[in-house]
């Protein structure tokens, strides 16, 4: 099945007891048994729920693995991850990580004795020098939050098979529309569901993907027994919003690239991080693994300060000032004092995340519309 046809199809059939074609939201805690332990596969809603297992199949399926787990948000799966590790294990990971993935690993495992080195990876070489026999994990992001660097995926993938490390990809921002990280050497791909996959900025939730089947059983057992799993509501909403997710996805890419060519051009704008254009350092990587370069955009400012910034942002109308992204809305953000507050000032000034940076996470709104609104907010600079 290609990509669209399994967005609607994979994982999703008619309810056996009445037809319904939508997945049933099984709103449930537990189900009857004939007599103990004689029942029909499911015994207690935070193992199992039919509503949750459509959603896993379904996600699974998008990103050609075998198994998928959903968590009740993308932090709740990224713990799941770091608790496949031990203390004393190491994890070599992206430096410009999502926030509350810098936050997890250095103010909760660090206690627990896992040890995290922060990298630059742009240059995928990089990360021989940090990895040890003590190395189990080299943990990407790609595209970056928010600077939108683009790492060779298959490239790290290679040298965590060589070390026997398994290679995390966060794909939030790519989607598997645009990647599928588990055909590039990823052993696990992790989600925050609540971003485009459920695209319409009213769930949270995470999931995790994988095809081996000694991980997927490790990673089944801390679902179940750490119990950070979604309810049936919420898995209802991302099957709905799954079914869209190409059309979105090729909308986002399709008004991105022309906000991004929009502000390239103008004259209060320092410098775009679009992995779109030519000038992008590692615009061929991007161009080679991805199928469009995704609604993602960051900016910054000739005059790169705090209260500039937030000024902008203040008189955009259109573009919502919130965290998060994703949504069919368009949204605006500035990581220095919103998602990326909680990494120190010298932590972000020495991975490039100046003052001024703006994120966009570009909707699916008539892009016209959506320039206008930036044309005048650049006004004010
Ligand atoms: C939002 C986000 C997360 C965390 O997901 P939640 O659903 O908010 O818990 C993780 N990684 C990336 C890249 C994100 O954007």
């Amino acid at each position: 099945m290609k990509f669209a046809t399994k967005a609607i199809h994979a994982g999703v059939e008619p309810d056996p007891s009445t037809g319904a074609i939508m997945t049933p939201i099984f709103q449930t805690s537990t189900y009857v048994q004939a007599s103990p332990g004689k029942h029909k596969g499911y015994e207690y809603a935070r193992t199992q729920n039919p509503t949750r297992n459509v959603l896993q199949n379904a996600l699974a399926a998008l990103e050609n693995g075998r198994y998928g787990f959903c968590f009740s948000s993308g932090m709740g799966a990224i713990d799941t991850i770091i608790k496949l590790l031990q203390p004393g294990d190491e994890v070599v990971a992206t430096n410009d990580l999502y926030g509350g993935t810098y936050r997890i690993f250095t103010k909760v495992f660090e206690r627990y004795g896992i040890k995290f080195h922060f990298i630059d990876m742009s240059n995928a070489d990089n990360v021989q020098q940090y990895v040890n026999e003590k190395t189990k994990m080299i943990w990407v992001e790609t595209p970056t939050n928010p600077l939108l660097n683009i790492i060779d995926i298959k490239k790290v993938g290679k040298i965590a098979k060589q070390h026997q490390a398994l290679l995390v990809v966060d794909n939030t921002f790519a989607t598997p529309y645009n990647q599928t990280p588990l055909d590039l050497g990823a052993a696990i791909v992790v989600h925050s569901v609540t971003k485009y996959l459920s695209g319409h900025s009213d769930v949270v939730m995470g999931a995790i993907v994988v095809n081996d089947d000694q991980l997927a059983q490790q990673i089944g057992f801390l679902q179940n027994s750490c119990g950070a799993t979604p309810g049936p509501q919420d898995c209802f909403l991302a099957l709905r919003g799954i079914k869209t997710l190409p059309i979105r996805m090729k909308a986002h890419a399709k008004n991105a690239k022309k906000v991004a060519k929009f502000l390239k051009k103008h004259a209060k704008v320092e410098r775009v991080y679009y992995p779109g254009f030519a000038s992008h350092p590692n615009h061929e990587i991007a161009a080679k693994q991805m199928a469009t370069y995704g609604g993602m955009i960051s900016f910054t400012l000739k005059d790169d300060n705090v209260t500039t910034a937030i000024r902008v942002m203040e008189k955009l109308h259109l573009f919502a000032l919130a965290e998060s992204l994703g949504g069919v809305e368009s949204l605006v953000g500035h990581p220095a004092t919103m998602t990326h507050a909680s990494i120190p000032k010298e932590e972000r000034e020495r991975n490039g995340l100046k003052d001024s940076l703006i994120r966009l996470s570009v909707g699916i709104e008539d892009v016209e519309d959506l320039i206008a609104d930036l044309a005048q907010a650049l006004e004010i600079v």
